[in-house]
């Protein structure tokens, strides 16, 4: 579905936005129109029109553009997750940067290397929350200060030399070569650069693309590519055309925010100057993290919005529900919700009461199951069904199996929910009833025993054998969450 897509609306109440589709009639339903149905767990949306299986409806988060995003990306640091997040590194930076202060010069590099590599650690965990819709962080547990601090730090410290390198190498090569080796590096250390640098505008364009370049690296070292596809002009180019003209947005967004920083710096310089001892250097960690906290949120953002078009995740996880986690107003009474138990049981009950004569025992007592389910006799049935394990499952009807399973998933007797719900996928495998009995089974196994193997293997079968179900779908969605 291409971004732009329009919604939906429904059919009845053209007003209103349509979160599902019947697959019988094809009506767009709004949550006034679709019924709720719960299997167990499984909750399932009806067509309240014609009672069919309704589908929901999907719509790329793309939807709702980047540029509108940023308009309120602003809060981010100051929400109740970012001010957590902006707290605790502020005084692990805070400590840290205090520890380096008083120790012999010998300590002082690896810890300047701790400071920088926590900041990156959580600079970069910071875009992958946002790039998840998540903004809730909890600040690394480093307990591998190699992997969890020192490696992050080297990464965005390479970023800003690869972009930076390009630009300082002209200059060193084309205006510093007639000074001392030294001298040609201090201009850029003490900031007073050779004469004719600042005119030349050949410095000025490699130092503009190692600036455009500069968040594709961000990006890239936060999603953990290997260092050398930083470099690789062809992917390179490839996630610009991808992200399109919101790499533009989000770079130009950058650009303001390194001016913001300058201001943050600015202030930060005046609070250490106040002096109230350890109180000073916290504030001004704080304020001069904000604008990092923004500039990885935006990272994040953009790679939420415009992902899937550069392969950083399946295209389906960007289809949205175009209600969200709206339900139907109405809900179906959770047994009705099981279709099917009232009208062909009805069917299969008598045959099996007319050829009762051969085998009368077996026969009573499956009609006398099929009396129990229809008055949804619990204790009953379960105690029939019990009775009934000598008979082949066969000649038990899916349906019966599947009330069964369902009783006894209610009930917390899982091993015979598992048998029952295998049954009635078994015994009629071409019914409607068996993709349902299986969704069941997979939920049972996944979310009640814990099974989430088998679960996973359910789901993917009824995806295989029963593709254009209701149920194909909702495993879709399971397996797609499970596999992460
Ligand atoms: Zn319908
Ligand atoms: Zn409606």
């Amino acid at each position: 579905m291409p971004a732009s897509a329009a919604p939906s609306r429904c059919q009845r109440h053209p007003k209103a936005l349509a979160g599902w589709r019947c697959q019988s009639c094809g009506a767009a339903l709004c949550p006034e129109c679709a019924v709720g149905r719960r299997i167990q767990t499984v909750e399932l949306v009806g067509c309240g029109l014609c009672g069919g299986d309704a589908q929901t409806l999907s719509i790329h988060r793309g939807v709702v553009p980047l540029s509108h995003r940023l308009k309120s990306a602003w809060r981010y640091p100051f929400s109740t997750a970012g001010l957590q997040l902006l707290v605790a590194l502020s005084l692990f930076l805070t400590g840290v940067s205090w520890l380096t202060e008083m120790s012999f010069l010998l300590m002082r590099a690896p810890l300047i290397a701790l400071y920088g590599g926590l900041f990156w650690a959580t600079f970069f965990g910071l875009v992958r929350e946002s790039a998840r819709g998540d903004t809730s962080l909890d600040i690394p547990d480093f307990s591998d200060v190699f992997r969890d601090a020192i490696v992050p730090g080297l990464r965005g410290l390479m970023v800003f030399v690869l972009a930076s390198v390009p630009a300082l190498a002209y200059g060193y090569l084309a205006h510093g070569a007639t000074h001392a080796t030294l001298d040609a590096f201090a201009w850029f250390i003490q900031w007073k650069p050779p004469p004719g640098l600042v005119s030349d505008p050949v410095f000025w364009g490699l130092l503009l693309l190692g600036g455009l370049w500069l968040p594709m690296g961000l990006l890239l070292a936060a999603t953990d590519q290997p260092p050398w596809r930083m470099l690789d002009p062809r992917l390179v180019l490839g996630l610009a055309r991808g992200l399109g003209s919101d790499y533009l947005l989000t770079t130009a967004t950058l650009a303001a925010l390194v001016l913001l920083q300058g201001v943050a710096h600015a202030v930060a310089g005046g609070l250490r100057a106040l002096e109230w001892l350890v109180i000073s250097r916290f504030l001004a960690e704080c304020v001069t993290l904000v604008v990092p906290f923004l500039a990885a949120h935006v990272l994040g953002l953009l790679l939420y919005v415009r992902g899937d078009q550069v392969g950083y995740a399946a295209a389906g996880d960007y289809m949205e529900p175009v209600l969200g986690s709206t339900r139907p107003l109405r809900d179906a009474p959770s047994l009705h919700a099981m279709g099917g138990l009232t009208g062909p049981d009805a069917e299969l009950a008598s045959p099996l009461e007319e050829a009762g004569a051969a085998r009368l025992g077996a026969t009573e007592q499956l009609s006398s199951l099929a009396t129990a389910v229809e008055a949804r006799d619990v204790p009953r049935a379960l105690e029939l069904y019990a009775v009934l394990e000598q008979l082949p499952s066969s000649r038990v009807p899916s349906e019966h199996h599947l009330f069964i399973g369902q009783a006894a998933a209610v009930e917390g007797n899982f091993p015979l929910a598992v048998t029952a719900l295998e049954r009635a996928a078994d015994v009629a495998p071409d019914s409607p009833t068996a993709p349902r009995a299986l969704v069941m089974l997979a939920r049972v196994l996944g979310e009640r025993m814990n099974d989430t193997a088998r679960a996973e293997e359910v789901y993917r079968y009824v995806l295989h054998r029963y593709p254009d179900t209701s149920a194909a779908r909702y495993a879709g969605e399971r397996t797609r969450l499970t596999s992460d």
